[in-house]
């Protein structure tokens, strides 16, 4: 069968139930494909591979293999602009971390994650903040921002993160990109 073909028979039609049921897929049925939030995605816009409106169709069409694969699910950065633009709000950013919490139940732990965990680890959040962005915010009147990495390291060490993502990733049942096409 060519690849672009939807077989029937593979569709799970209780995935769509399966997200609703996590913290932030409550209101994956809702979306009626406006597509709004493909048109805002800034991910969208670089790699036109990536698109939200296209990832919750498959999922409500019960492609939940692909839908897990996929590379999208990761790359959305949460910044929310299509969150404030849809006009049925699915909740967009919230969805895709729902469909992440499934995937990483089922084993599927994308590499980006490590960075995210490597990020974590050594600046305490996942964007580095030193003098120059703090430079910057004296002179907005905001306050510093500080970093605390061994609170970040504590919950690390208690929760053994480190371990369950190298070892998640060593049994990883997805292929980068599968199911992204
Ligand atoms: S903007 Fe909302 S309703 Fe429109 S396609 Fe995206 S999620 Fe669905
Ligand atoms: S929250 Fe994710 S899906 Fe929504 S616009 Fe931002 S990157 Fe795209």
């Amino acid at each position: 069968m060519p690849e672009d073909v939807i077989d029937a028979s593979e569709l799970d039609p209780e995935f769509k139930f399966e997200i609703a049921r996590q913290p932030g897929g409550e209101n994956i049925k809702l979306c009626f494909q406006c597509g709004t939030c493909s048109g805002t995605c800034p991910v969208r816009a670089i790699n036109d591979r990536y698109n939200p409106r296209r990832i919750i169709r498959m999922a409500l069409l019960g492609m939940r293999k692909e839908v897990l694969c996929s590379d999208f699910i990761w790359l959305c950065s949460t910044c929310y602009a299509c969150h404030e633009r849809c006009p049925q709000n699915v909740r967009i950013p919230e969805l895709m971390m729902a469909i992440r919490n499934i995937a990483i139940k089922e084993g599927n732990v994308h590499p980006l994650y490590k960075s995210y965990v490597e990020m974590l680890d050594k600046h305490g959040r996942l964007l580095e903040v030193g003098e120059f962005e703090n430079e910057k915010r004296r002179k907005l009147g905001l306050p510093e921002v500080a970093t605390d990495v061994e609170r970040v390291r504590k919950v690390f060490d208690a929760t053994r993160i480190r371990e369950k993502v190298e070892g998640k990733l060593a049994e990883r049942v997805c292929t980068t990109g599968e199911g992204s096409k």
